[in-house]
């Protein structure tokens, strides 16, 4: 599997749109790897996890033909996850397609490549927030189904196995994270988690990981929430992979969904927490699983 980072960044931007503190003023005037779109990933361009507002302008950037998705795996439905209308240029006069280009194009529309039908998996918060945004006209309209996910319920789309993993974002149940598997390798996509009950955990305990994935965004201030994970709940989950044999050989484990106050500029962070076994993603970062 290829990972490709569409996005790295948490809700309020990076830089803060609207924030000229030092990390913010640092990413405007460094620019590169320490500005960060909205967090969103693709593998091998036909699993999308999550769709939030740049996902496709991203993957444009970084010349990853999204297309061809069949699989959206959605964490949950906070904004900075999802964009309803990104989905809602699918739909075309597929009539048109068997036309020269010239003539096509005439017939008006968003589309003029023949695309499948698009899977779209996630919770029930998820389901309210698709149910919202399209009728059921627009789902067959656009070529959309949802199918509700259950925790430690495993389904295999197209040759990816996934399994959704419950998190505490916001309230039990809120995100659910994703353990991909594909030929022998497996990935855990972890946003946004929170933190993860003693069942989620058991359950993530049962896999080995090539590659994890998981939200950092309170960063090096560990005197918030559980909404989010911090660099010291990232550490002890590193270390609770490790004990349960998680880890296979060439496991690697990415940070993302930064935010600009408590994760510093990736220039500094990437190397403060490398030695801790960590890495931070940025935004066009590919990864052979
Ligand atoms: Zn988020
Ligand atoms: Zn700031
Ligand atoms: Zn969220």
């Amino acid at each position: 599997m290829k990972l490709t980072f569409l996005g790295t960044g948490a809700g309020e931007g990076y830089p803060g749109f609207w924030c000229t503190c030092p990390h913010c003023a640092y990413a405007r005037q460094h620019g590169g790897k320490n500005v960060r779109g909205y967090s969103a990933a693709s593998i091998d361009g036909q699993v999308l996890l999550d769709c939030g507002p740049t996902a496709f302008p991203n993957a444009s950037r970084f010349g990853v033909d999204l297309t061809q998705v069949h699989t959206l795996l959605m964490t949950h439905p906070h904004e900075d996850h999802l964009l309803p209308l990104q989905l809602l240029w699918r739909a075309a006069d597929d009539s048109a397609m068997s036309l020269p280009f010239e003539k096509m194009t005439q017939r008006g529309g968003a589309r003029f490549t023949p695309i499948q039908p698009l899977h779209v998996y996630g919770n029930s918060f998820t389901r309210e927030a698709f149910a919202r945004a399209y009728s059921p006209e627009l789902m067959e309209k656009n070529r959309l189904t949802f199918t509700l996910v259950h925790e430690g319920e495993s389904f295999t789309s197209h040759g990816y196995r996934v399994t959704p993993v419950r998190g505490n974002h916001v309230k039990p149940g809120f995100a659910h994270s994703y353990i991909i598997e594909k030929d022998g390798r497996s990935l855990l996509y972890a946003l946004d988690s929170g933190s993860f009950d003693a069942d989620q955990m058991a359950l993530l305990a049962e896999h080995t990981y090539n590659l994890v994935v998981m939200e950092g965004t309170y960063g090096i201030n560990d005197a918030g929430d559980m909404n989010h994970m911090s660099l010291k709940r990232n550490l002890a989950m590193l270390d609770f992979f490790r004990q349960k044999g998680c880890c296979a050989p060439d496991f690697r484990f990415y940070l993302t969904h930064m935010s600009p106050h408590w994760c510093p500029p990736h220039d500094q962070y990437e190397p403060a927490v490398s030695g801790l076994g960590l890495s931070v993603a940025w935004d066009g970062l590919e990864i052979e699983v």
